[in-house]
């Protein structure tokens, strides 16, 4: 997992700021866990409406907590054949930013192999953080900063109910950081 490489003058100080802001006010556990769980009841019924329904209201809630315009969702089948491939975190979903939506869909596009649940609500937190940096944070952009990843990963756990590792950064090359998972994984 990679960060992406600082933008020029202008947005820098934003991105700085996206990659500061590694905490994120977390809404009250109990309700998110069950609203986390009918997704994962849906995805192993293997019925989309269900796992959409599911999905918009995990969505709309966290929207409530957090006094943001609402999300709109598509959950698909399977993933569409044209989609940008700049992520390697966003295999099972994008957020578009014009649209303010989330499209996160339940099968691979070449094996068709289901989308484990842990997989898929990682993706779904992730495109939804997207969300959060343009209508809660007001970033000009919605960068994978560290702090984003951090975000992401601390509202994944929440509604998973499970704990959250430290994440242990490495530097790369051009100002991007990847995380170290053996270190990570370690403690
Ligand atoms: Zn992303």
């Amino acid at each position: 997992m990679f960060t992406d490489a600082p933008p020029r003058k202008e947005k820098l100080r934003q991105f700085q700021k996206s990659d500061r802001a590694s905490k994120l006010t977390l809404p009250p556990q109990a309700s998110l866990l069950t609203l986390a769980q009918a997704i994962e009841t849906g995805m192993k019924n293997e019925r989309t409406l269900e796992v959409r329904a599911a999905c918009e209201s995990f969505l709309s809630s966290l929207s409530h907590f957090y006094q943001v315009p609402d999300c709109p969702i598509r959950v698909l089948a399977s993933r569409p054949l044209h989609v940008r491939e700049n992520c390697s975190s966003e295999l099972f979903g994008d957020y578009d930013p014009s649209a303010m939506a989330i499209r996160v869909w339940m099968r691979t596009a070449v094996r068709k192999e289901v989308t484990s649940f842990g997989t898929f609500l990682s993706t779904l937190v992730h495109e939804y953080c997207h969300h959060l940096d343009f209508q809660l944070f007001h970033f000009p952009d919605s960068w994978h900063t560290r702090g984003f990843y951090e975000r992401a990963g601390a509202l994944y756990h929440h509604a998973r109910g499970s704990r959250q590792k430290r994440l242990v950064w490495a530097p790369t090359a051009r100002g991007r950081w990847r995380i170290d998972w053996p270190r990570t994984n370690r403690g």
